[in-house]
């Protein structure tokens, strides 16, 4: 039936579409290494409906099938979603590969320490990633990170600017979390960041940490005064210690990085240009080069985009240039 006739009393406006705004498109994931950290990710991606398709890729295929049915049983509870298992071919038409395969910490190992095991995975991985998806963009979780950043980029041959490292994206949040439990206000509502190695020599940007638009050291409320220079070592040592001791009490992180890593996915395949510390090769980022690093990016659809502006202490500097040069010592004492 055709209207012919407008019924609408006059001076009334058009009507406006009822119709939802279309929904973004949402790309497909692959994620390698089917273990504790990898199938919390997808596990945090299902949950929150951000990729149609899921491909989960592990060497042992025994586990890796028995995690897809597991997660496939869930799948009248969350959004639409595809999960299968698949081999690195599968890739192919991935948005996003994410990498969390590889060794772990052991209780009193550091992340550097698996530099060397996970350096000869991704020599053999990395390649065959960027012949079945050479478009898509890598983002490593794998430990390492930043060391494993490097390695990504310089075994796919160069030819993908968009691999990142999920970095100090999961360190922030365990600093504001901290930060705003001291405070007793909404972690939402602290903007402070941890950059460098995710690892022993990260740093925190106190010069620039937020509460609301309140400075930091000036924030306070009825209940008390602003973080006392103590509390400040309390916190970065408890950012600094986390891992280690989650580990050593049940053997992985993985709730966390599981949530982190699907706030990077989100940033990438919605297109955000959010803020967030991701690992990303550096070019004369105050001064640092050639080496893959967290610091403040911009994260889109075309990648990470380090953000040249962000303020930083001399004494920031100066630690964020140590950490630096410890990342390219691991890297280049692993064989890069
Ligand atoms: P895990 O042992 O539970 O899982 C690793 C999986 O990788 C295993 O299922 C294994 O079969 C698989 N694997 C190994 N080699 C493979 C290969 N060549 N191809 C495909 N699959 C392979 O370990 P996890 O607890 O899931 O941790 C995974 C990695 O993530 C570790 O390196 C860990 O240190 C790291 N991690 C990083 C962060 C971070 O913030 N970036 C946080 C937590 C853990």
């Amino acid at each position: 039936m055709s209207i012919t006739h407008d019924i609408r009393p006059s001076g009334l406006e058009e009507p406006q579409s009822v119709l939802p705004p279309a929904p973004q498109l949402r790309g497909d994931v692959a994620i390698i290494g089917a273990g504790s950290v990898g199938t919390t990710i997808a596990y945090s991606i299902m949950l929150q409906g951000l990729s149609s398709q899921i491909t989960l890729i592990d060497t042992n295929c025994k586990k890796c099938d028995a995690e897809v049915k597991d997660l496939n049983h869930g799948l009248r509870f969350v959004p639409s979603v595809h999960v299968r298992m698949g081999a690195i071919e599968d890739c192919a038409g991935a948005e996003i590969v994410i990498i969390t395969a590889g060794a772990k910490q052991k209780p009193g190992q550091s992340r550097l320490d698996l530099a060397h095991t996970n350096i000869e995975i991704f020599r053999q991985m990395i390649p065959a990633i960027a012949k079945a998806a050479p478009e898509a963009m890598l983002l490593i979780v794998s430990n390492p990170v930043d060391v494993l950043t490097y390695a990504a980029t310089q075994f796919h041959g160069g030819k993908n600017p968009y691999i990142i490292g999920s970095g100090t994206v999961l360190d922030t949040s365990r600093f504001v979390s901290l930060i705003a439990e001291r405070l007793g206000v909404n972690v939402r509502n602290v903007h402070a960041l941890i950059v460098g190695e995710h690892g022993e020599s990260e740093l925190p940007l106190w010069s620039s940490a937020h509460v609301g638009n309140i400075p930091i050291d000036r924030f306070e409320t009825a209940d008390r005064g602003p973080l006392t220079p103590t509390e400040r070592e309390e916190i970065v040592n408890s950012v600094r210690d986390a891992a280690a001791e989650i580990i050593a009490a049940k053997g992985a992180t993985n709730w966390a990085i599981g949530l982190a890593t699907a706030r990077i996915v989100e940033a990438i395949t919605r297109d955000e240009h959010a803020v967030l510390t991701v690992s990303h090769c550096l070019n004369n980022f105050h001064g640092i080069s050639g080496v893959c690093l967290s610091v403040p990016c911009l994260v889109s659809r075309r990648g990470a985009m380090p953000l040249h502006s962000v303020a930083l202490s001399d004494e920031e500097h100066r630690k964020l240039i140590q950490s630096a040069e410890i990342v390219a010592q691991a890297g280049h004492a692993a064989g890069l």
